[in-house]
């Protein structure tokens, strides 16, 4: 189903709120995870038959502590009969004894409260987890399940996680802030209007975009908030799905088209077309030596606080030891605002990339053609792509394909995808010949030496793409 995303303009007071709302998230979904963990190490069996503790249950055992918390403070709210029963089902699980959670005193809830958390019964609460909506604080412990819930399932095929550095993964990691995504998921009572859009705990927020997100009080089910370089983005999940999908109009007239992926150009067609590859253009590449710069001030700043203590002796001699910040990170505002400086250029960066696919992507099924071959990226695009930073190329021509299926399932063209082995660069697109010299990747442009053609190694490519009998269709 299509979500709609968009930016939002929210006042600075919204900014505050989304802010701490944010670090709230992050909280509660690191909680999930701790405190999973520390019954994990608690229980001689590890996780045993009885799995981990689920969303539901830390919700519910979350809420307890809160209400003790309150009982505390000598705030006496009413309990209902599940939290009641849940309060003496712990207290058994702790051998201690029951008690009435609505006669509670301060001084006996306070008492509980310590003993619960301590024997791992109770998750924390904090008193300003209530700054912001408790909707997108359960949404953050159902994450952390989900991300829990691969695990377990991998346990049962035997697959085992691997983390960073090969080690097999206990569970799932920890949300660092500055490091990972800021967002917050919340649902119901969402409205939106043609300039501005209401959520809970935040009131009416400005859009930047007017009339894209479906107009209504019932059109949207779900919404991710969340904040990239300091910019705020809705993600809106509509209720009914209004992807129009368009009749093929396959009359006959319309043919196929090879598409070869590369990175000199990004992509080669079988009519001979080239799409360029953007980072080669001229405001990318500024950028890119901006983005040096910003990264070397970072460096450079960081070096000026940091104190490294090296191992003295051993296997691990002259390697960095530890780290240690003369003063706190994050009372270093220079180095917030570089770090956000850094951010910024890279989402430039990265935006001018996408549009520039995107509108490629657009061009390509606005042809109609019937149907539409690409490689097997997974060998081949690696492959070639070894002198890039593999990851990057893998993510970006990865993109391409994900955005050209949901495109083509869109226009009902028929997106099929070549067998891994297809030596489509090499074979002559006129007479079938197969150059294996042209496994050389130096090779831009060659001659068929059966039947005489001139080939652009890309354009034939693509040919040959388009005329592939083995292929699996994908869209
Ligand atoms: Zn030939």
């Amino acid at each position: 189903m299509k979500a709609y995303r968009t930016e939002i303009k929210p006042t600075p007071e919204q900014c505050r709120y989304l802010a701490q709302a944010f670090g709230n998230a992050r909280w509660a979904y690191n909680e999930f995870i701790g405190f999973n963990q520390a019954r994990y190490r608690h229980r001689k069996d590890g996780y045993g038959d009885y799995g981990y503790c689920n969303a539901y249950a830390v919700a519910a055992r979350y809420s307890l502590a809160k209400l003790l918390h309150a009982r505390v403070e000598g705030n006496v709210r009413k309990a209902t009969v599940a939290q009641a029963r849940l309060l003496n089902e712990l207290l058994v699980c702790a051998c201690l004894p029951a008690v009435d959670l609505n006669t509670l005193g301060p001084d006996l809830a306070r008492l509980l409260l310590d003993a619960l958390t301590e024997a791992r019964q109770l998750p924390r609460y904090e008193p300003w987890m209530d700054l912001a909506h408790s909707k997108s604080v359960k949404q953050a412990f159902i994450n952390a399940d989900k991300a829990y819930a691969k695990l377990f399932a991998n346990r049962k095929t035997g697959k085992t996680t691997k983390g960073r550095k090969g080690k097999t993964l206990a569970g799932p990691r920890f949300k660092k802030k500055n490091r990972s995504k800021d967002s917050i998921y919340l649902v119901e009572h969402i409205r939106v209007e043609r300039h501005r859009i209401k959520m809970p705990g935040m009131g009416w927020v400005r859009l930047k975009e007017y009339g894209y997100i479906p107009i209504g009080t019932d059109t949207v089910s779900s919404v991710t908030v969340s904040r990239v370089a300091g910019r705020h983005y809705v993600s809106c999940t509509p209720k009914r799905n209004t992807v129009e999908t368009h009749e093929p109009r396959h009359d006959g007239k319309t043919d196929g088209l090879g598409i070869d992926l590369g990175i000199k150009n990004l992509a080669a067609m079988s009519d001979g077309t080239l799409i360029d590859n953007p980072n080669r253009r001229k405001e990318p590449r500024r950028l890119s030596r901006k983005l040096k710069r910003q990264q070397r001030a970072l460096a450079r700043k960081l070096e000026r606080i940091t104190v490294r203590t090296y191992h003295e002796e051993g296997k691990d001699k002259g390697k960095v030891k530890q780290v240690n910040y003369k003063r706190p990170l994050k009372e270093c505002r220079n180095i917030a605002k570089t770090r956000l400086a850094i951010q910024k250029t890279w989402q430039r960066i990265t935006n001018i990339r996408h549009d520039h696919m995107d509108k490629a992507i657009d061009q390509l099924v606005g042809q109609e053609p019937r149907f539409i071959t690409i490689e097997d990226l997974n060998i081949q695009g690696m492959m070639r792509n070894r002198h890039l930073s593999r990851t990057l190329a893998e993510q970006e021509l990865g993109r391409f394909v994900t955005h050209l299926k949901a495109k083509c399932a869109e226009h009902g063209i028929e997106l099929r995808q070549a067998d891994r082995w297809y030596p489509s660069s090499q074979l002559c697109s006129d007479c079938g010949y197969r150059n294996t010299a042209v496994r050389n990747l130096n090779i831009r442009a060659w001659d068929c030496p059966s039947c005489g053609v001139h080939h652009d190694r890309d354009v034939n490519a693509a040919k040959n793409l388009k005329a592939a009998t083995e292929y699996t269709v994908i869209a």
